[in-house]
């Protein structure tokens, strides 16, 4: 089973943001930007593009609505969107919340919260979403 699909089922803590049927999302837990959020299909399939069409559809329309709770609990320009996927052997899609082009990578530092922060970022996320 993977690390995710243990966050999943509550074997493994995470700073949880919401779910639903067919996805779940959460904070990442090494952030390269405040907010910075993991959303995956709760099938536990490695690479994205393995999904089925449906599949792919629902956790985009999940990551969509992530990314506008996220835009508008961290008032940021815009949220970028990354897939890369050599860490973690389950599919996720990075939201990256950011102001200008050198805060859109998943390469700079990670910024360091305490536990509370995280927690207080979550729930800033989950009261705007609609
Ligand atoms: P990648 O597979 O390269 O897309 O990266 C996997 C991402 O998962 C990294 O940004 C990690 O910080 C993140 N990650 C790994 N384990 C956990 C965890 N237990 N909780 C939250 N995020 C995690």
């Amino acid at each position: 089973m993977s690390i995710f699909s243990k966050i999943i089922q509550g074997e493994i803590p995470c700073y949880k943001i919401a779910e639903n049927e067919s996805c779940f999302a959460f904070l990442d837990i090494n952030p390269k930007a405040k907010g910075h959020t993991l959303v995956i299909p709760k099938k536990e399939v490695d690479y994205l593009f393995d999904l089925e069409d449906e599949e792919y559809i629902e956790l985009q329309k999940f990551v969509k609505k992530i990314a506008e709770a996220q835009k508008k609990a961290l008032n940021c320009n815009r949220i970028c969107t990354a897939v890369i996927g050599y860490e973690v052997p389950h599919a996720h899609i990075h939201l990256l919340p950011s102001n200008s082009m050198a805060d859109a990578t998943l390469s700079g530092k990670t910024k360091k919260y305490s536990k509370e922060e995280m927690q207080e970022i979550a729930q800033m996320i989950q009261d705007n979403m609609e």
